[in-house]
């Protein structure tokens, strides 16, 4: 199906423009953190690719069920149970919906973001990917009933800008928690790692 075919198309966008970021997510991860997510989103892209054959790309919600369990598994460190939640949870809630609506993506999106808070217990301002992902979702919410074009870039803008921001938030959360106020002038390499899949898979859909 047409949808099917989107789904894979932003799969395999994601995993390669994350397969392109490794040396950056590599840097900023040894900066304010431990230097593996690089490695973990390059074991996990080529890992979703190697899967992609074998999900049910013309069922979305058990697609994004199916690419939750291999990241879990897959992916590792704090990034792994995350985002394995994160697609679980978007899932599930995309589950009997009409796919082309985009106010049943934001609401998957959001209820997948606010899955990440309950398991990691981070909110907006904590110098994490939820600061990429949270401002994705506001504003492709405010965007519903317009140009899904126009909605989807204006939201991918706006993790990108939640990525810079991250740059002046202290860290709060995970390692770079320890390692305190040297992060600071780097953006959060797991926010980053958020709107380098975001933009991906975006485009390659519009
Ligand atoms: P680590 O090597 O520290 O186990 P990763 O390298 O897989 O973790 O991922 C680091 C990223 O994970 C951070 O940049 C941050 O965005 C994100 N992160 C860490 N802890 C949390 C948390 N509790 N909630 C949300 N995101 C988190
Ligand atoms: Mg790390
Ligand atoms: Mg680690």
């Amino acid at each position: 199906s047409e949808a099917g075919k989107k789904a894979k198309q932003a799969i395999e966008a994601a995993c390669k423009a994350l397969l392109d970021a490794k040396a950056e997510l590599t840097e900023l991860d040894r900066v304010t953190g431990d230097g593996d997510l690089g490695t973990s989103m390059e074991r996990a892209a080529k890992a979703v690719l190697a899967a992609v054959e074998s999900y049910p790309v013309d069922d979305v919600p058990a697609t994004l069920i199916a690419l939750g369990h291999t990241l879990r598994r897959e992916l590792g460190g704090s990034s792994g149970p995350l985002y394995g939640v994160l697609f679980l949870r978007c899932g599930s809630v995309l589950e009997g919906s009409g796919i082309t609506e985009m106010e049943r993506w934001a609401e998957a999106l959001d209820q997948g973001c606010q899955a990440i808070s309950e398991l990691g217990g981070a909110k907006p301002g904590d110098r994490t990917m939820v600061d990429a992902l949270e401002p994705f979702v506001r504003k492709l919410k405010t965007g519903v009933g317009g140009k899904v074009r126009d909605a989807v870039l204006a939201a991918v803008e706006a993790a990108e800008r939640g990525v810079e921001a991250t740059s002046k938030m202290k860290p709060r959360l995970g390692r770079s928690s320890y390692i305190g106020d040297r992060v600071l002038g780097y953006p959060d390499p797991g926010a980053k790692a958020i709107a380098v899949w975001l933009r991906a898979a975006s485009e390659s859909i519009l």
